[in-house]
């Protein structure tokens, strides 16, 4: 009976919209972070959004001049391309990006970008589908399994957010290291070093995170959407997102009392609204349910208000998040 419905255009789309055309600053900016004196000789690479962004610098080093299409606070799965970003992919030594996370990408990366657009998923072993979700609707539907599996394989029920698993973003940092090589061999080795260290950044983080969750006594997170599957895949939770894969598909109000029914019937102290998306749906069940509710990021981007100012401090914002709001001794 979980039906998602899907609005055709959002504020958080016109915002990104708005932010899209201020956003040559933010490129700049990021470039300057990530590539020092190098900016202007190096390879140039454009992601998608922040943590494809955050990891290109990372294993790039002071070799690649990186910037993010996706601008600092914009919601991430909804971009959309001005000209000039479309001029800045097709003129770009590499697109790193994630098919199925972005269609407005997905659609200028196959055009524009056909022999230097490098997707992300294929090194992040996507494994997690919202089949389950499809699976109930096409029941309501009074469709057979035999039908229903004729048009699964789709790529929209795939579950693209594999960087909030560590380990996932530390396969990726490796595989991106051996492209960047094939551009920029003199680079090589460094690619390489620089991804090594970035693995061992993330192994410390997970090994943290395993130990921090290790006894919560609720195991069950609910959040606003459907982002933190690898992540609770990885650490034993169960997650059930408010909306779907995508914020913009929200739920119906029969499904938003069977998941305010879910939260008192699991003991769930804790409902988890997004630095980047309207928080009234969660809200809504954290007040129906008469439990908190506490911000936890998935990470599509980083804003002012983000709890720290790269991927690993804002995991590590998320944890403590988590520990308190899991009830982890
Ligand atoms: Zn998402």
């Amino acid at each position: 009976m979980s039906i998602w419905t899907t609005r055709a255009v959002t504020a958080a789309t016109a915002s990104a919209a708005a932010l899209a055309l201020a956003g040559c600053g933010g490129s700049d900016d990021a470039a300057a972070g990530g590539a020092g004196d190098g900016a202007g000789d190096g390879l140039t690479v454009v992601a998608g959004f922040y943590p494809l962004e955050w990891a290109a610098e990372r294993v790039g080093g002071d070799r690649l001049d990186v910037s993010s299409l996706t601008p600092p606070g914009a919601e991430a799965h909804d971009l959309e391309l001005a000209p000039r970003d479309v001029a800045a992919v097709a003129e770009a030594d590499l697109l790193v990006y994630l098919d199925g996370f972005q269609p407005a990408l997905d659609a200028v990366a196959a055009t524009e970008a056909a022999g230097t657009a490098w997707d992300a998923g294929q090194a992040a072993d996507l494994t997690l589908t919202a089949e389950e979700h499809a699976a109930e609707e096409h029941a309501a539907e009074g469709e057979t399994a035999e039908e229903h599996a004729e048009h699964a394989g789709d790529d929209e029920a795939l579950d693209p957010h594999f960087w909030l698993d560590p380990i996932r973003l530390a396969s990726v940092g490796d595989a991106l290291a051996e492209r960047l090589a094939e551009a920029d061999p003199d680079g090589a080795a460094g690619f390489e070093q620089n991804a090594a260290a970035l693995r061992a950044d993330l192994e410390a983080l997970d090994t943290e995170i395993q130990d921090g969750l290790a006894g919560c006594a609720v195991d069950t997170l609910v959040t606003g959407h459907d982002a933190f599957g690898y992540l609770a895949d990885r650490y034993g939770l169960e997650v059930v997102g408010i909306s779907g894969l995508s914020p913009s598909q929200e739920p119906d109000p029969a499904q938003l009392a069977e998941i305010t029914a879910l939260v008192r019937e699991r003991g769930v102290t804790t409902v988890y609204t997004e630095t980047l998306v309207d928080p009234a749906v969660a809200e809504t069940v954290a007040t129906e349910a008469g439990v908190r509710t506490a911000v936890l990021d998935p990470i599509e981007g980083l804003t002012d208000e983000s709890a720290g100012s790269d991927y690993l401090e804002v995991m590590r914002a998320n944890l403590a998040t988590l520990r308190e709001g899991q009830s982890c001794s």
